[in-house]
């Protein structure tokens, strides 16, 4: 199956096609006939069709936005960096549980940014605040930004950025598997990619528009025989019928995939499944023919910090599924590391 990310319609705005990047893309889908549209910079992006929020939501995926990163300060991301390194927001993916559903609104359409040397040269000033400490900048918090990079070339700018930083770091995470243009490009170890893996069943379930966990597992090990720092993301973890024999074939398949390569320091993030009641709300809406394990009768209710409570499984199912990750880490990979797992 293509993922390749193919617009629908595209809105610019004007001052975008002052860059190479905004140029590109104007000119690649003009020959392609997707109907552009140029907006004034800045301007609120309206006309998106869809009568139902499923549809707009749908739509929305299919809609890029072509625009200008303002001078405003990066957002912080802690714990995992110091900073939000804003290249896109969005991704044409159709998870039904993505955080982003919740945050970027009914029509979380993608918008990329083109002033790229503006956002590195901030960056930049953010590494010589900071220094001697190193700083490290988070290029996925919004967005999966790999279906994307072949149209602005933002993620391998900021790669080769960061190689020449001695005090900066770049990581992002993608489900994606276009890595090839990163491959060959000077990244001096700066720059950790990262995958988001899980197994078929859940991807075929609920993570729709997105590649499966082979091809995803391969790009993995493309990225890792060209020496970039690697690192996996098992997100959301579901309890169901035979999930252990399917998350213990994913780090089988895994392992064998890294074997040739010299990867040896590889940080695992593992993430159960949880949900809020605003999050429930938003999927039933948004996927009304969605099948993910809401009931909050099976789950364990948590306060969060902010006055709103999350979904859990049980204490119990929780160590259980922690026992069973650590030991699949230990087995597979005896110098990996479970960064953290909740
Ligand atoms: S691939 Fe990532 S960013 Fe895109 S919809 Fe899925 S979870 Fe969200």
């Amino acid at each position: 199956m293509d993922y390749k990310f193919n617009p629908k319609r595209i809105y610019i705005e004007e001052g975008a096609l002052e860059y190479p990047a905004g140029r590109f893309i104007k000119d690649k889908f003009s020959d392609k006939g997707v109907p552009i549209k140029i907006i004034k910079t800045h301007q609120r992006i309206t006309g998106i069709p869809g009568k139902t929020r499923e549809q707009g939501y749908r739509e929305a995926k299919k809609t890029l936005v072509v625009g200008i990163r303002k001078s405003k300060d990066f957002q912080t991301c802690k714990p995992s960096a110091h900073y939000q390194l804003p290249l896109s927001t969005s991704c044409p993916g159709l998870c039904k549980y993505c955080y982003l559903n919740t945050t970027l609104g009914k029509k979380p359409y993608l918008r990329v940014y083109v002033n790229i040397d503006d956002i590195l040269q901030k960056a930049k000033k953010y590494i010589e605040e900071r220094a001697p400490e190193e700083t490290i900048f988070e290029g996925a918090a919004t967005s999966d930004p790999l279906p994307v990079e072949e149209y602005t070339g933002n993620l391998k700018e900021s790669i080769e950025f960061f190689a020449k930083e001695p005090l900066g770091r770049f990581r992002f995470v993608t489900k994606f598997t276009n890595v090839d243009s990163l491959l060959s490009i000077s990244h001096n170890e700066k720059t950790r990619i990262r995958f988001s893996l899980n197994t078929d069943t859940i991807i075929d379930k609920h993570e729709q528009g997105t590649p499966g966990l082979i091809d995803r597992i391969k790009a993995s090990g493309k990225v890792a025989e060209a020496g970039y720092p690697t690192g996996f993301i098992i997100a959301p973890i579901f309890m169901y019928p035979g999930f252990k024999e399917e998350y213990s074939e994913l780090f089988k398949k895994l392992k064998e995939e890294l074997a040739d390569t010299k990867v040896t320091d590889i940080p695992f993030e593992l993430i159960t499944h949880r949900f809020t009641n605003r999050a429930k709300k938003n999927i039933e809406e948004t996927f009304p023919d969605h099948d993910l394990p809401m009931d909050e009768s099976e789950r364990r209710f948590k306060y969060g910090q902010f006055g709103y409570g999350k979904y859990l499984y049980s204490k119990e199912e929780m160590e259980d599924m922690k026992s069973f990750f650590e030991d699949q880490i230990k087995e597979h990979f005896p110098t990996g590391e479970l960064t953290y797992f909740v």
